[in-house]
């Protein structure tokens, strides 16, 4: 019985290929320093499968960035502004698409479906010339030939690729990137016999689009395109990855198909019933998107019933996706308890859950592992630490109930206005201030008690007292405490939490070399006291202008968690809700005027099908609101989105009904922000970002003025507020001081005119 990995982490246990890139990046190593991190890398992850006893071993999963960037340089699609002049593309074009350079900026990045992985976004227009400009693929192929491990090519797929393609500026409406497919296929045939040639028997083509609810033109590209390839493909194996629609499986090129079992429960039933005769199954059983053991006894069930259907030489026991969306290895954790260990299993150790599985398929089940495994799935559901029935009574009491606040949005904020005073085209920050060497060096010590609470105090006092001076003297209105205090927006409330355990390497990659170490909520979630009142009024004390309280909301910490999988995800939803709640009304009590509840992360939890998405948005905009339902009119409630596609989500923004939102947005053009307009009386203040805080590019002040301008086409003057894209913490003060004192007097020149 055959095993299967669809993608496993890149950035290394302990986060190698992080480090390696921005030593790279600041000029502090060599290309080839970075090479060797990446090489060694790569080995050990193919050799540590090959030793698991893992039958089809991914290759092309590594990235120096992000794999539809390493598509793009495969296809040669680099946008002109990158001075690019054809041959192999190397890392000066390949990092200047990625992050920008001195002189041009980066391109657009976007969430990949609905995780927290960004990737790059391909501009195409009509005129796009495709040539095969990077050999990555078959160079990996080849590497791991080398070490002695056969291992699956992974590209993404040439419909996926489009799909998620947007138009290059200037390009007519009517153009779509899909109408590319003809043009592109060529190059993807090269590659494909390019790794024939090496040696590849199979070849996996990752198409997550097929997840969506697509119409009959984009399902038309998916057969053209595998009809297309059919002839490159022959004498070859491809598998599809992951597929719902069953249209697709009469594609005679391809020989496997790749099914994500945990999260479509109604997959299951439709491969029962009509999976094609012939072809391979990969069973992706072990859940590639969160960090719980698998309950082995379980899948062995599904599987068994599946090899029933298909046959035992065509069933595959694989992952539900790439691992890359999990956590690396929980041998590297040494703070977690066994208890709560005993219910883990990282990339690592689905690794040697899915070879388990085959082996049991095949009769010879690894006794000891299987039943270690049925005593810790029993543990997790009688202990204590589990369940708090208070909680879980607040927390059902919500449901059918609604949470709104008394006065209408326009109300509300003349009675803020009165309040506040602050000039049209106020100016503001999203929170963080940059983090220093020396800051998390304080943290560090502090956390592991080398300095006293006395000593990390004043430090932090200190840094704060810096950041609140800073802002006065660059004269903006609504200041921040900066963030000193926390290395994460999630991880810093949840270490307050009841319910919530952390690991010490746990971490995935979000974008680039950054990565978050998503918390675990295994219990119900409480707070025992409060958790920023301290540092907000101690900021607050130090200024005459408002200082933002800030928070992280319910949805957001929900979504950048690793969430428990024993209750629906809104309950555990509610139960944050409830607790940030408490936080919001003890700022308020203690003085704080503006709140800034974060929701990052709320469009990223929106269900892939559509048939799913209203039932998300209402408790998701529920929980929003339960937070603050109960403050005054006078106190100002602020939220902030990073990048999202605001379409989809427009009424529940509106919906959520805070004060001021303000949005990541300069990396995409004045279409996003049409959205607020369109049919909306959007009455609340709105920030869209006026600058790229991801990239060390300065912008010059006629250049935000410039955006102002655009933007006040769209919005009305009285709504607008003038802000960076998102929190500052990972730039430097030479960057963010002139971007700063450019931003705010873009915003002065542009009141002297209105
Ligand atoms: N307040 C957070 C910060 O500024 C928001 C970060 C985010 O939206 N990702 O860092
Ligand atoms: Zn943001």
């Amino acid at each position: 019985m055959a095993s299967h990995i669809v993608g496993y982490p890149r950035m290394g246990p302990k986060r190698e290929l992080k480090f390696a890139l921005e030593s790279f990046w600041d000029g502090k190593s060599s290309a080839e320093d970075l090479q060797k991190v990446a090489a060694d890398l790569r080995s050990s992850i193919w050799k540590q499968m090959a030793d698991a006893g893992i039958k089809y071993i991914p290759s092309n999963t590594f990235s120096y960035y992000d794999q539809m960037l390493d598509t793009s340089a495969m296809l040669g699609a680099v946008p002109e502004r990158y001075g690019w002049n054809g041959g192999e593309i190397g890392f000066d074009t390949f990092f200047s698409m990625a992050r920008g350079n001195a002189t041009v900026p980066a391109m657009e990045m976007t969430k990949w479906f609905d995780t927290n992985y960004h990737f790059i976004v391909p501009e195409l227009g009509p005129n796009t010339k495709f040539s095969y400009s990077s050999h990555k693929a078959v160079n990996e192929y080849k590497e791991a030939k080398a070490l002695g491990v056969d291992t699956v090519p992974v590209l993404i797929g040439p419909v996926t690729y489009l799909f998620l393609s947007k138009s290059a500026k200037g390009v007519q409406k009517s153009f779509s990137p899909l109408s590319l497919l003809g043009n592109i296929l060529p190059v993807y045939k090269e590659v494909i016999t390019e790794l024939k040639a090496a040696g590849a028997s199979w070849i996996q083509f990752d198409e997550p689009t097929l997840v969506l609810d697509l119409d009959a033109r984009q399902l038309e590209a998916f057969t053209k395109a595998y009809s297309d390839l059919e002839s490159s493909l022959s004498g070859l194996n491809c598998l599809i990855k992951p597929t719902l629609l069953m249209t697709i499986t009469a594609l005679n090129s391809i020989t496997g198909f790749g099914f994500d079992l945990v999260r479509g429960a109604k997959t299951l039933d439709l491969v029962k019933c009509s999976f094609p005769s012939g072809k391979y199954l990969f069973a992706g059983v072990v859940d590639g998107r969160n960090i719980w053991a698998n309950d082995l006894a379980a899948s062995l069930d599904i599987l068994q019933s599946l090899e029933a259907i298909v046959g035992k030489d065509k069933l595959v026991v694989s992952t539900s996706c790439s691992l890359m969306h999990t956590a690396v290895d929980l041998v590297n954790e040494t703070k977690l308890d066994n208890e709560i260990k005993s219910w883990l299993a990282f990339a690592a150790q689905k690794v040697v859950e899915v070879n388990a599985l085959a082996k049991a398929l095949a009769s010879s089940r690894d006794e000891a592992f299987f039943s270690a495994n049925a005593s810790a799935q029993a543990s997790r559901k009688s202990s204590p630490r589990v369940t708090n029935e208070e909680v879980q009574k607040a927390a059902a009491a919500l449901r059918g109930s609604d949470h709104r606040r008394a006065t209408n949005v326009s109300a509300r904020l003349d009675a803020q206005q009165k309040k506040l005073n602050l000039p049209i085209l106020p100016t503001t920050t999203i929170g963080s201030f940059p983090q220093t060497v020396e800051l998390r060096r304080v943290r560090r010590e502090y956390k592991a008690k080398k300095i006293s609470e006395d000593e990390y105090v004043s430090a932090i006092k200190e840094e704060i007292n810096k950041v609140v001076k800073l802002q006065e003297e660059l004269d903006i209105d609504v200041l921040v405490h900066g963030e000193p205090e926390r290395n994460d927006m999630v991880e810093y409330f949840g270490e307050q939490l009841q319910g919530f355990a952390f690991t010490v390497n746990g971490w995935v990659q979000s974008y680039g070399s950054r990565c978050v170490k998503p918390p675990i909520i295994y219990g119900d979630v409480s707070r025992p006291k409060a958790m920023t009142v301290f540092w907000s009024s101690m900021a607050q004390s130090m200024t005459s202008r408002p200082m933002k309280g800030m928070l992280t909301g319910p949805v957001t910490i929900l979504n950048w968690s690793f969430v428990r999988n024993d209750q629906p995800r809104f309950e555990t939803c509610y139960q944050i809700a409830l607790a940030i709640k408490k936080e919001v009304e003890d700022l308020e009590a203690a003085g704080i005027q503006v709140i800034q509840i974060d929701e990052a992360a709320l469009r990223e939890g929106l269900p892939l099908r559509k048939s799913e998405q209203a039932f998300y948005q209402d408790w998701a905009v529920h929980s929003f609101r339960i937070t603050n339902c109960g403050v005054q009119d006078t106190t100002q409630i602020h939220t902030h989105m990073c990048y999202s596609n605001f379409n989809d989500i427009i009424h529940s923004i509106i919906d959520m009904d805070a004060d001021v939102i303000t949005i990541e947005n300069s990396r995409s053009d004045e279409k996003l922000l049409s959205v607020f307009r369109e049919g909306v009386k959007y009455g609340a203040g709105i920030g869209p970002g006026v600058y790229d805080i991801h990239s060390p590019r300065i912008p010059s002040a006629e250049e935000i003025a410039d955006r102002i301008n655009k933007m006040l086409a769209v919005l009305e003057t009285n709504i607008l507020w003038v802000n960076p894209d998102c929190g500052l913490k990972t730039r430097k003060y030479g960057e963010v001081k002139p971007a700063l004192t450019n931003m705010v007097d873009a915003a002065k020149l542009l009141r002297t005119q209105l």
